[in-house]
């Protein structure tokens, strides 16, 4: 059986990126029951984009219609109607924990069957949106004293704002790792300059500094940029699909893969994209994107399956839901521990 429910849930923190400020999140909970054994996964639209969740259930709806859970070839079948990525993901992430929780098996060791062993822990990152180079600050405080080591800087196109942001932080923190995310928000033109700018204040990598439809139409214009770069380059609006990720590695135009269920389609998907960036010795981070415990938990089950030794994973974002659809893993020391199984193990869903 397969149930589907929208949710809207306001956010306790406001979300700030290059692309807006976001007050509240909606979207949808899936739940597969294979005989018993549950399975729950989440479709999250683009944070910045208008919900309805009334019509995105009935997207839902349309793609499942007369599909039955129990085939073994229910993923084929379903990908033959062509449901959009985010809606696949939650589908797919749903079922797939059905099957593991069927077998007494956790996600990530369903994910894992037969190729990698999934670690227990996962080390994080901690995002950093605030405008005011002082409040960054404090933030970054906050962050440090659970432990977390790694930040992850939002950035916008308000290039004088950012350095600020950016030096403070680095003049507080000089230990910290920092990661820079302007989020398409600068240039091919000065993308190079922001980069140079950057690298005095020792940055680990910068995700997708320029628009992902011109990096893609342009991959090995990108890659030279990517060459003269003084900061490694990570790539991640633009990891989309397993033969985008292709071209990506051949044209050598990143350093780092930044994995999001949600962008990528599933967790299957997600499988072959850390085998095909393994296989060519880059390293790929798994991210969540601003979901509830439900996608957030799913995430660090795939993040269970990295190569190791893992690098910190983007899956501090819990911290902005007022209230969550379940109880969200907990950040000790900088580490979230992987629950044991099966399926997503959480401990409990609340959809009232
Ligand atoms: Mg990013």
């Amino acid at each position: 059986m397969i149930d589907v429910y929208p949710f809207d849930l306001p956010l306790a923190t406001p979300y700030r990126w290059s692309k807006g400020t976001q007050h509240s999140r909606a979207g949808l909970i899936f739940r597969v029951t294979l005989d018993g054994a549950v399975g729950w996964g989440e479709t999250a639209p683009p944070p910045h984009l208008p919900v309805d969740g009334e019509k995105l259930k009935g997207e839902a709806l349309d793609v499942l219609k007369d599909l039955d859970p129990y085939r073994e070839d229910f993923i084929g079948r379903l990908d033959e109607r062509t449901p959009a990525p985010r809606i696949r993901t939650g589908i797919t992430t749903a079922w797939i924990a059905a099957k593991a929780a069927a077998e007494g098996l956790s996600f990530a060791e369903y994910l894992g069957k037969g190729w990698r062993q999934p670690v227990t822990q996962v080390p994080v990152n901690g995002l950093v949106g605030e405008a005011d180079p002082a409040a960054v600050v404090e933030r970054c405080g906050q962050i440090w004293d659970q432990g977390i080591r790694t930040f992850k800087i939002k950035c916008t196109d308000d290039h004088a704002l950012d350095d600020q942001r950016v030096a403070a932080i680095r003049a507080a923190f000089p230990d910290a790792t920092l990661r820079l995310d302007p989020n398409e928000a600068w240039t091919p033109e000065n993308m190079l300059s922001r980069l140079e700018h950057m690298s005095q204040h020792e940055i680990q990598y910068c995700e997708e500094p320029i628009p992902s439809a011109y990096t893609l139409a342009n991959l090995d214009r990108f890659a030279r940029l990517r060459e003269q770069s003084p900061i490694p380059i990570a790539l991640d609006q633009s990891v989309t699909s397993t033969e985008i990720t292709k071209r990506i590695i051949d044209a050598k135009a990143a350093d780092v893969l930044i994995l999001k269920s949600q962008a990528m389609g599933g967790f299957d998907h997600a499988v072959e994209i850390i085998r095909l960036g393994e296989a060519a010795g880059i390293l790929s981070v798994m991210t969540s994107s601003l979901e509830t415990a439900v996608g957030l938990t799913a995430s660090l089950h795939g993040a269970a399956i990295l190569p190791p030794p893992l690098p910190a994973c983007g899956l501090s974002l819990g911290r902005f839901y007022a209230r969550d659809i379940a109880v969200k893993p907990e950040i000790d020391n900088g580490i979230m521990q992987v629950p044991a199984g099966p399926g997503l193990g959480l401990s409990s869903v609340d959809l009232t």
